[in-house]
Order: structure tokens, then C-alpha cells, then sequence
């Protein structure tokens, strides 16, 4: 019996990965016809700052319902655009649908709300992204500085000279540019010295029981210092405790998105949120009693 394990093992990976390449293949073939089949959608999160209480934006997540797998999480779907050279029209589609959403939220007369759109490394490869950018916030009539770029990174570094350029020529147009996931990526600090970001988004990593994690408390400290001394914004992400969201904001951190203020929203749902923010407005001046 033991002679025979070896091959058999063998035979079992070779028959996995050949099960997950064909998963992986018709994974790609669903997501190519998903576009045309008005399979996505995007959901809004929405992004808080502490010290006015009120509802400032919301990042776009995409969503991808397809009739036969269901909801297919973006973690898992976003990859396969990657590789599959999708990205750039699904990120085109998004950046649009985005936009004409924000858009719509003048009219809800709450102040302006910015909308932050993930943005993968392959779409930036695009030499003429900043004209695809210009022309869909002006066919939407938005503007520039309504519009928020999540970068992670790893995207930002790929070519950290042609991002420079990019940066320039976004914030020339008045976008700005956050970035994502801080921490996560193995670029951080060089990144931030040659790329004038204008916020940093501390990863949900760091935020989970941050109240009583050592490690994490040292990191989140580090990450609003850093921001601090660049003179830049940080938000916390996928805080779902008020805990978590008062030791941050306890020690600086003044914009927040997580479960704990909301999850990410239909567009119509987002905009009942923003309009009936006035009990979250107050809850929050009533925890900043409890910071101070
Ligand atoms: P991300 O940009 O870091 O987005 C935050 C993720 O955390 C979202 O996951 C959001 O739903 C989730 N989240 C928010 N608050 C909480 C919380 O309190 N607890 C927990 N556990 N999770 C929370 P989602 O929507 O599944 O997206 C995953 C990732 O997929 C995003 O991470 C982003 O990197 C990517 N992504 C989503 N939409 C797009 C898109 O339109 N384009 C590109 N290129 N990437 C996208
Ligand atoms: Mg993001
Ligand atoms: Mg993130
Ligand atoms: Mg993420």
C-alpha cells in the first residue's frame, strides 16, 4: 500500500488543479458575457467623518449576480477580470456607473459626497486613462474633485514613474487619490514619498479589536502619525465595532467606513441613508464626548 501512495498523490493534485482550471475557465467564460448581460451592479458604502458626523461619500463596490452561481464575491471574480484582461472595460463600466450616481446625490441638497472607485494596476497600463476619467466625469457633469481613486500598492508601485505622471495629471484635473488596503502591500513608505496620495485607508486587518490589541495599536498609531506628518487624510476601514471606532478615533483617525456605521448599499438605499443620517449624526456627538 505504501508503494502506491506516491503516484496515487500524484494523480489527486493532477486531477485538482485540473478541476480548477476548468472551474477557473468557465469562471472567465460567465464573466464574459456578464457585462452585456447587465449582470453587475454596484453597492456604496458609506464613508463617515467623525468630528462633523456626517455621511462625506461612499466607495463603490462592485457586485456580480449571475442567474446560475448567484452572488460571486468580488474578492473571488476580480482576479479572474485581472488575468483575463477584463478589468479595464468592467473598471470603465464602474468608473461610469459610478459617477452617474454621484452625480444624482446633488440633488438629495446634503452636501457635497464624494465617490471612491477601486482602480486595478492593469487599468492604469491604459496611456490615455486620465482622458477615459475627463470624459466620464464631464459626460456626468461631475466634478473632478467629487471623484476619489482607490489605489492599492501594489498598483501604485508597478511603475512608480508612470504613476507619478498619472498623479500629477489626475490631481491636475482635481481627483484625488487614496491608498488602499495601507499596510497590506510591501511598498508602503517608498510609495508614499513619490506619490502624493491624499488619504490613506488603514486596512480592516488593523481596525479588527484594535481596542485591545497591542500590535494593531502600534500599527494604527504609526499609520494616522504617518498621515499626520504627510498632512494627509485617513480612514479606517471595516470597523464593525463601536469600540474599534472609538479607539481610533480616540487617537486621530477622523473618517471611518465599516458594518458599524453601514454596509455597502443599493444606490437607492444609500441615498435614505444620507438622508436620514440626523440619529448618526447625533450618536456620533454624543461618543465624542466619550474620546475626549
Ligand atoms: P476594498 O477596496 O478594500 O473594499 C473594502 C471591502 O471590505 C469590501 O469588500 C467591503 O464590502 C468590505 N467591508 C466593508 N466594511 C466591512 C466590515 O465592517 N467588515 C468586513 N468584514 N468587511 C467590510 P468587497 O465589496 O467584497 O470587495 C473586496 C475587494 O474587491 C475590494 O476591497 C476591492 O479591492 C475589490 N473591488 C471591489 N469593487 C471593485 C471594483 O469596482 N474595481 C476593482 N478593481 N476592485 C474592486
Ligand atoms: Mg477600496
Ligand atoms: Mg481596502
Ligand atoms: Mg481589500
Amino acid at each position: 500500500a505504501a508503494g502506491t501512495e506516491g503516484p496515487l498523490q500524484v494523480q489527486r493534485v493532477d486531477a485538482t488543479s485540473a478541476t480548477a482550471e476548468r472551474d477557473r475557465y468557465a469562471l472567465e467564460q460567465d464573466l464574459r458575457g456578464a457585462l452585456h448581460n447587465n449582470e453587475f451592479e454596484l453597492r456604496y458604502q458609506p464613508q463617515i467623518d467623525a468630528a462633523s458626523g456626517r455621511v462625506i461619500g461612499a466607495e463603490a463596490l462592485l457586485r456580480w449576480h449571475n442567474p446560475m452561481r448567484g452572488m460571486v464575491s468580488p474578492g473571488l471574480f476580480i482576479p479572474v477580470l485581472e488575468s483575463a484582461g477584463l478589468i479595464e472595460e468592467v473598471g470603465l463600466w464602474v468608473l461610469n456607473a459610478a459617477c452617474r450616481e454621484a452625480r444624482s446625490w446633488h440633488r438629495l441638497g446634503q452636501g457635497p459626497l464624494t465617490v471612491a472607485v477601486n482602480v486595478s494596476a492593469h487599468q492604469l497600463d491604459r496611456p490615455d486613462i486620465h482622458t477615459l476619467i475627463k470624459r466620464t466625469l464631464e459626460r456626468h457633469s461631475l466634478r473632478a474633485g467629487l471623484l476619489e481613486i482607490e489605489l492599492t500598492e501594489s498598483a501604485a508601485a508597478a511603475d512608480v514613474g508612470r504613476a507619478e505622471r498619472l498623479f500629477e495629471t489626475l490631481h491636475g484635473l482635481g481627483i484625488h487619490i487614496a491608498i488602499d488596503d495601507f499596510g497590506t502591500g510591501f511598498s508602503s513608505l517608498s510609495a508614499l514619498r513619490v506619490l502624493a496620495f491624499d488619504k490613506i485607508k488603514i486596512d480592516r486587518q488593523f481596525v479588527t479589536e484594535v481596542e485591545h490589541r497591542r500590535d494593531s495599536q502600534a500599527i494604527c498609531q504609526s499609520i494616522i502619525a504617518l498621515a499626520r506628518g504627510l498632512g494627509i487624510r485617513v480612514l479606517a476601514e471595516g470597523v464593525e465595532r463601536q469600540e474599534e471606532y472609538l479607539w481610533l478615533r480616540r487617537h486621530g483617525c477622523s473618517e471611518f467606513q465599516g458594518y458599524y456605521f453601514s454596509p455597502p448599499l443599493g444606490g437607492t438605499e444609500f441615498q435614505s441613508f444620507v438622508c436620514n443620517s440626523a440619529p448618526l449624526r447625533d450618536r456620533l456627538v454624543l461618543d465624542a464626548r466619550q474620546v475626549q
